[in-house]
């Protein structure tokens, strides 16, 4: 029978919506669909995803190694609790990349990693060459089945779920040789990258850190997420989890503004499930105008406090 566990993303009380896109991915293999939350006081991020439709169970795991996401610590409990399940799912977010890889090595099993579709309960799409090709990935014989969802791929799984909330007991054997320090976050206070409705996005054309203040202005105005091509990251305008790509986050916003990025495969590749794209760039050549819905082609410098003054 299929029965899948999909471990919760969540954090400051807040189920990340990368936990209902998982819980599209599981629907379409069917079956019945669980969703672990592991924290040290998960009642509330448990009956967020006990609300999500097509949810029958959720297993809150409250113990105080589980106060962080570490993936020392989670994946262990998540091998423990794979028993009895056809597939553990989790988000291809960060979190979900850290913890997933060393729950399978556990279990023994080899990861499938980013599904965009369904096949079958053991088949299933995901890209690869920066996904310029999509490849069927097929996992033989009948054992469990771990793998990562790409979100981009996946509508969010709505509410109107009324699943039953079940305390479990941690069981696994946990390390001595992590412990949480402390948690340093940058880019802002704006919306989750990830999850943004609207990413604004800046390129080595900014030319400084202090010029991408021009981004985090306008992202401010219009509610949107910030992110970076790697260009600006390596440069040090912005830090690492800004950058969007294949080396960086997969997103999938209703609207993405590309300001002064060329359009390097390696950037477009995070972005080609974005719904509307809207790329500045001063060279009319520049590849980012073959894939933008919206292209102008102009000096960032100028087109952005216009467009500021425009919206205010
Ligand atoms: C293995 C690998 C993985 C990679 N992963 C990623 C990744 O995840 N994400 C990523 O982004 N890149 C990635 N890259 C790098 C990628 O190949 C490009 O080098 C990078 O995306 C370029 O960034 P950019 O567009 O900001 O810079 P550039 O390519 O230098 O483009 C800058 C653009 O700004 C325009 N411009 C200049 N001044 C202005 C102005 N005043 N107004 C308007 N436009 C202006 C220029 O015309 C140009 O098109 C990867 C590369 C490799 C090899």
């Amino acid at each position: 029978m299929t029965k899948i566990l999909i471990l919760a993303e969540h954090a400051n009380g807040q189920l990340n919506p990368s936990t209902a896109k998982c819980v599209s991915c599981a629907a379409a293999i069917g079956g019945d669909v669980h969703i672990a939350v592991f924290s040290d006081q998960g009642a509330t991020v448990a009956q967020q995803a006990a609300g999500l439709a097509g949810v029958s169970k959720v297993l809150q795991l409250d113990h105080q190694d589980f106060a962080q996401p570490l993936a020392a610590m989670i994946a262990p409990e998540l091998a423990a609790q794979a028993d009895g399940y056809s597939h553990v799912l989790a988000p291809s977010t960060m979190f979900g990349k850290d913890v997933l890889p060393r729950a399978a090595a556990l279990l023994g099993v080899n990861q499938v990693s980013d599904i965009m579709s369904v096949n079958s309960g053991r088949s299933f799409k995901r890209p690869v060459y920066a996904g310029n090709a999509i490849v069927d990935v097929s996992v033989p014989g009948d054992g469990l089945i771990v793998a990562t969802v790409r979100t981009a791929s996946w509508a969010a799984a709505g509410e109107g779920g009324n699943a039953e909330v079940e305390q479990v007991s941690a069981q696994s054997e946990r390390p001595s040789h992590t412990r949480f320090v402390e948690l340093q976050t940058e880019g802002g206070d704006g919306p989750d990258l990830q999850t943004a409705n609207i990413v604004i996005s800046g390129g080595r054309a900014l030319a400084s850190e202090e010029n991408f203040e021009l981004i985090y202005a306008l992202a401010r105005k219009l509610k949107a997420g910030v992110g970076a091509s790697r260009a600006a990251v390596d440069a040090g305008y912005v830090p690492n989890d800004m950058q969007v790509g294949q080396t960086g986050k997969i997103i999938s916003p209703e609207l993405y503004f590309a300001f002064g990025i060329s359009g390097a495969i390696q950037h477009v590749t995070g972005i080609k499930d974005a719904g509307t794209i809207v790329a500045v760039n001063k060279d009319a050549d520049a590849p980012i105008f073959e894939i933008a819905d919206i292209g102008l082609v102009g000096d960032l410098f100028q087109v952005i406090p216009e467009l500021e003054q425009a919206l205010s």
